[in-house]
């Protein structure tokens, strides 16, 4: 398997603020071709990141409002024959959104509330698959910055928790290991960490975020108040593969194995790994509608692409020869660059929605810039073209997020609120009740309702002689 040396958790926000670690003065750059992780020292080594492509099967689950006043937007990986950990990590993200969508609707004003769940791969390997989820916001318990790891031992078909990875007869070797690496680190004492890991049935929360390095070591990370001051953000620290390698369990060897030198594929013994069919579609040439002289919609598709409904979509855009905007989330063009390049040969425009669909006015320069560039390399790489425009999650605009990028910002003129809305006649009539000449209308590829309501949206609006075509062409020629 292609692997890089990325830092996962840079993956979702470039140098998190949040996360810069106290302890070492090292903070993630927004390049992101790699330094050490939050908290950890500048010399140690990455933990190598994956090519999510090549994992079969893999679908990603994802699921975003569209409202400033309760931003949310959720995503994980469903590994086939993984579904043990598919389902620890759906009961998490499930009840993350629910605390969290309770506290929007008790709330006065939520503006201001915002909940991201991304992912990253850490080991998608022979029998070892290891997920990491980020989580930031949500408000009430947990509010702020954490991280989890989940994994799935595929030769004994279970899910594993992070401290999993450690044999149950070497904890306390590991925790000790543990405690003399965090003492010392400014923002925590020998008493706050024996109060850390006083109680042991509270072990596997606390060390619930565990990866192996390249090199082999094991890095565990402590969420911001774990070990040490909230305001002291993350602690990082890796124990050398030397110590570790006599604590960690059959399991814990095995992914250490797969992490240091992976076999080159997976396999979790599934029944079967579905891949679906990419749409062949090709577009007849450039488009020469010109929007100054007949009736043009520019219909927009935001989230995407889904390995569940996306080539639906394309098969039906095909049948009417209309063209589409795709804004594409970067996590999901790395995990189906085939869909993305599928939109391109159909004659579609792709655009630009942010690596991991977090309300970009909430972050600085950098971390904004990180997103789009990310997101920008993905698109390149799987379609030979940069995008030229972006549209920002929730459309929230600012002049730090337009200062931080040469894309072009696109909003919309018709929301469909079809994420709000999973009915998919509802949807088509929001469209064909309001729909005027030269509208960029808003939907999304990720619900099933909006995918299904596009047929009769482009039946009748054709009948009204209405042209279909991208954002880029309408702006060109209207
Ligand atoms: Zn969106």
């Amino acid at each position: 398997m292609r692997t890089h040396l990325l830092i996962p958790s840079l993956l979702l926000l470039g140098s998190l603020s949040m996360a810069t670690a106290c302890s070492s003065g090292s903070s993630g750059t927004a390049g992101g071709t790699a330094t050490a992780a939050p908290g950890s020292s500048a010399t140690a080594s990455p933990v190598r990141s994956v090519d999510p492509s090549k994992i079969k099967g893999l679908q990603i689950v994802s699921d975003n409002s569209e409202d400033t006043s309760c931003a949310w937007a959720t995503s994980y990986p469903d590994v086939p024959g993984a579904t043990a950990a598919t389902e620890a990590m759906k009961k998490d993200v499930e009840a993350r959104l629910a605390l969290f969508r309770e506290s929007c609707a008790d709330a006065a004003d939520a503006s201001g509330a915002e909940l991201n769940i991304s992912h990253g791969f850490l080991v998608a390997s022979g029998d070892v698959l290891g997920v990491r989820l980020t989580t930031l916001g949500g408000g009430g318990v947990g509010s702020g910055l954490s991280r989890r790891t989940y994994w799935y031992d595929g030769r004994a078909g279970a899910y594993r928790t992070a401290l999993d990875l450690v044999g149950s007869g070497s904890r306390s070797a590991f925790v000790a290991a543990l405690k003399s690496r965090l003492q010392g680190r400014e923002g925590t004492d020998a008493q706050t960490l024996d109060q850390a890991f006083a109680d042991p049935s509270l072990l596997a929360g606390e060390l619930d975020d565990m990866a192996f390095t390249a090199d082999g070591g094991l890095r565990v990370t402590f969420d911001p108040g774990t070990v040490g001051a909230v305001p002291a953000g993350s602690y990082s620290v890796t124990v050398p593969k030397k110590t570790v390698t006599p604590w960690l369990s059959d399991f814990g060897a095995r992914a250490q194995r797969q992490s240091v030198s992976p076999s080159g594929s997976l396999d979790l013994g599934a029944a079967a790994t579905p891949t679906p069919a990419v749409p062949t579609h090709t577009a007849s040439g450039d488009d020469d509608t010109d929007c100054a002289k007949v009736t043009c919609v520019a219909l927009t598709f935001d989230d995407g692409p889904s390995t569940a409904y996306t080539a639906t979509l394309l098969t039906y855009l095909a049948q009417y020869q209309a063209r589409a905007t795709f804004f594409t989330v970067g996590q999901n063009v790395v995990a189906h660059p085939a869909l993305v390049r599928a939109e391109v040969r159909a004659g579609h425009e792709v655009g630009n929605h942010s690596y991991s669909h977090p309300d970009l006015t909430r972050l600085n320069s950098e971390q904004v810039a990180y997103q789009l560039s990310r997101t920008s390399a993905a698109i390149k790489a799987a379609t030979g073209t940069a995008p030229t425009l972006f549209r920002p999650p929730y459309g929230a605009l600012n002049s730090t997020v337009r200062r931080a990028t040469r894309l072009s910002p696109v909003l919309w003129t018709l929301d469909t609120e079809d994420w709000k809305y999973p009915d998919a006649a509802k949807v088509a009539q929001s469209v064909v009740s309001k729909v005027k000449r030269n509208d960029v209308v808003l939907m999304h590829d990720i619900h099933p309702t909006s995918v299904a309501a596009v047929p009769e949206i482009l039946r009748a609006l054709s009948a009204r002689e209405y042209h279909f075509v991208t954002v880029s062409h309408l702006r060109s020629t209207m």
